[in-house]
């Protein structure tokens, strides 16, 4: 289901232009950088890492920036459960991994 005009994370992203209309690739979570161990997801701050963290509940994969992104590659996530959801809001396009 699309989200609604008044849905609270579409309200938090409304301002981020960068955010809008861009490609997103769904892959397994992967550290932005060595010494990074976790990231959220840019609507709803679903938390990712690559491994278990002891009493929180993290993502093991999402959908991830491309290099055509403002501040490139897999800097910032998008929960499957908000791409569905925003995607057709924000003009979010999903991105093959041939593209
Ligand atoms: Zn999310």
């Amino acid at each position: 289901m699309a989200a609604a005009e008044d849905d609270w994370r579409l309200e938090q992203l409304r301002s981020q232009k960068h955010l809008h209309r861009i490609r997103l690739e769904r892959k397994p979570y992967r550290a932005y950088r060595p010494g990074w161990d976790h990231d959220h997801c840019v609507a709803c701050t679903a938390q990712f890492a690559e491994q278990d963290l002891p009493n929180e509940r993290v993502l093991k994969e999402g959908y991830a920036t491309c290099d055509d992104y403002v501040h490139g590659a897999e800097y910032d996530w998008v929960c499957p459960e908000c791409f569905l959801d925003l995607k057709d809001a924000l003009g979010w396009q999903e991105a093959t991994a041939s593209t």
